[in-house]
């Protein structure tokens, strides 16, 4: 999951990590009241599950009550693309009034878990700011790491060397380890699977303070955290996959045009690998899982009928926990409710086969019924041939 910009500073001051004075508005009126609050000049800047906002015009210096205006009216309701939200851009319902910081020098900072190291990576680099990622591709030593043991988790001397590693004056270096101390703390108590600062900015007098702030945390780890659960904002979701976890349906998005619903993800990595072999492309992964009810195959089947890039439906199943009649019946209703104008194609296999292509069959709905893998894979191909 991720949190708003506003939100991780929040969660940063509770954790004494510094960060300047601000508050989060969601109309122009509060955006002036907040900046005035504040006091001159403050930062205006567009809240969005995505970076590079600087870049799409998301983030504005404002040196009184009249720019804040101009800025506040720009940025809210506006949609900001940027070289991480893709062309269809974010719409922005936030602003985050901030008060404007004296930047000296623009350092980089990020923890994430290194799944090759199976260790807690921190990385920092002197070549911070809106071009870290350009750094990362041309010039890859210049992004220094220390490896944390997860038995003996960060030592001290770990922070102070990395932050001496980048060349720091000891007053400052001082400073950053404290902050990367402070920042591993909150990561590792709130269950983090990523935080990057960046800019982490050393001010004229050699204090660091955190200028941007992205935190995403492991799903995962969230029934430790309501309090964290409460910071999810669905408005940044994809709708559908908001409707799928609410069903406890695992469903990612993908881009082609070939909705599948299978169980297990095992299974459901074969099918997809299959419709490519047939030269088709999965528009959706959906595991359905090994328990899945009747209801839970019903609202599945209506998330992949609502995909208006779905040209045809693959139901691949494999009944052992789950059953084919129960499957069966989970399709037959949704189909019955629903106004299904793409061809749908099941191939089933296990418990209760007959039963469940019995159902199937006597619904009088036209599914495409294949006895094995192989014919379901030239079905999919014939009816995505038969929609282009
Ligand atoms: P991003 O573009 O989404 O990464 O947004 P950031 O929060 O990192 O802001 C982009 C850039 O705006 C930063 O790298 C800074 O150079 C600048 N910026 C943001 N806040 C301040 C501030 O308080 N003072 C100054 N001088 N610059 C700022
Ligand atoms: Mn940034």
């Amino acid at each position: 999951m991720r949190v708003h910009e506003y939100q991780a500073k929040q969660l940063f001051a509770d954790y004494g990590i510094p960060v300047a004075a601000s508050a989060p508005a969601t109309s122009v009126d509060e955006a002036v009241a907040a900046a005035s609050e504040l006091g001159f000049p403050v930062v205006v800047k567009a809240q969005i599950h995505a970076g590079g906002r600087g870049k799409g015009g998301g983030i504005q210096l404002a040196e009184d009550a009249t720019d804040v205006r101009e800025a506040a009216a720009r940025i809210l309701g506006m949609t900001l693309v940027t070289p991480q939200t893709g062309p269809e851009g974010r719409v922005v319902r936030t602003v985050l009034i901030e008060s404007a910081s004296d930047i000296a020098q623009e350092l980089y900072l990020g923890m994430t878990i290194d799944r090759a190291n199976r260790a807690i990576t921190i990385m920092a680099s002197r070549a911070g700011g809106v071009d870290i990622e350009e750094t990362a591709r041309t010039n890859p030593d210049a992004i220094l790491k220390e490896t944390i043991d997860p038995l003996l988790e960060l030592r001290p001397f770990q922070a102070f060397r990395l932050a001496c590693r980048l060349g720091l004056p000891t007053k400052t270096a001082r400073g950053v380890s404290k902050f990367i101390q402070s920042l591993y703390k909150l990561f590792r108590e709130k269950d983090c699977v990523l935080a990057e600062i960046n800019p982490l900015a050393i001010t004229a007098d050699g204090a660091p303070i955190a200028i941007d702030a992205k935190l995403n945390l492991d799903d995962n780890g969230l029934f430790r955290h309501p309090e964290l659960v409460e910071l999810r904002d669905l408005n940044e979701e994809d709708p559908l996959e908001v409707e799928a976890t609410a069903v406890n349906l695992n469903y990612i998005k993908l881009e082609g045009n070939v909705g599948c619903l299978v169980n297990g993800a095992g299974l459901a990595m074969a099918t997809m690998d299959l419709i490519k072999h047939v030269g088709a492309s999965p528009a959706n992964f959906l595991d359905v899982g090994g328990g899945a009810t009747a209801e839970m195959i019903e609202k599945g089947v209506h998330i992949l009928i609502d995909d208006p890039d779905v040209k045809a439906v693959f139901i691949n199943i494999f009944g052992g926990i789950l059953r084919c009649d129960v499957l069966a019946e989970g399709v037959v209703a949704a189909a019955k409710k629903l106004d299904v104008k793409v061809p749908v194609i099941v191939r089933l296999e296990g418990t209760n086969v007959e039963a469940g292509r019995q159902i199937l069959q006597e619904s009088g709905l036209s599914f495409r019924s294949a006895v094995d893998l192989r014919e379901a894979a030239t079905l999919v191909a014939e009816a995505v041939k038969e929609a282009s």
